[in-house]
């Protein structure tokens, strides 16, 4: 059985962060595919910068060469507040029996236990979680007890279609969305431009360029 990849998120912009997310993660979980899904309105978050169309035409542009990578607009297309198990619901019923794995920095696995209905995201889908540059994997008790009880190897992710959880060491990459929001804000020197082009891929700097994004 196959296993495929879920990385949601807000993508305001895609940065080289969450490529080296899904390049460490189809490598290290043996993963056929990796759907990158962009939210319409993540529900921890009180708005997006950009347009959903925009993200995604972003997330398109920085995966046009990734291979297995594709992009998912379930989210964008239901509109409205972003619930992640919304998402693994309709994903699940379409896809009864395949493996999912959620795949998660571990800033986000942290609060996992703050999410709507978070025990059944794990009863629906496996959750995969990279360590994060600057935020070490601090879970509280509820997850620590997730961790306890549900940790397997990559190699178990294909053995059922979800319900464990398996860590993996990603290789850093210094970069938030918003901190490259920051620096699209501000006139850019040549010391800027060259940081900006160390964070988010040629092609996604140039739309955003193009159609002013971030600029307020
Ligand atoms: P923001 O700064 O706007 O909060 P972000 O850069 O954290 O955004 P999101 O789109 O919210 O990006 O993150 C989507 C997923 O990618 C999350 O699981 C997050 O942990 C992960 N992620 C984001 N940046 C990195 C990074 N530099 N390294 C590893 N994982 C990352």
């Amino acid at each position: 059985m196959g296993v495929t990849g879920l990385l949601g998120g807000s993508f305001d912009p895609i940065h080289n962060g969450h490529l080296q997310l899904a390049r460490d993660a189809l490598k290290q979980l043996t993963l056929d595919e990796l759907r990158f899904i962009p939210a319409a309105q993540p529900w921890q978050k009180d708005s997006l910068h950009a347009p959903a169309e925009h993200r995604a035409q972003m997330v398109q542009l920085a995966i046009a060469d990734e291979p297995r990578c594709t992009l998912d607009m379930h989210e964008i297309e239901r509109g409205g507040v972003t619930y992640t198990i919304d998402t693994l619901r309709a994903l699940r019923s379409s896809l009864p029996r395949r493996a999912l794995v959620l795949i998660m920095g571990s800033d986000q696995f942290a609060r996992l236990d703050t999410w709507r209905d978070w025990k059944e995201n794990l009863r629906t889908v496996h959750i995969a979680v990279a360590q994060r540059a600057r935020n070490a994997l601090i879970p509280g008790l509820n997850l620590q007890t997730v961790l306890d009880n549900h940790r397997c190897d990559a190699a178990g992710l294909a053995l059922q279609p979800g319900g464990n959880v398996v860590e993996f060491a990603m290789t850093p990459v210094d970069v938030s969305a918003t901190e490259v929001r920051g620096l699209l804000r501000l006139t850019q020197s040549g010391k800027q431009a060259d940081r900006l082009s160390a964070m988010v891929p040629r092609p996604v700097l140039d739309y955003i360029s193009k159609h002013h994004l971030y600029k307020e």
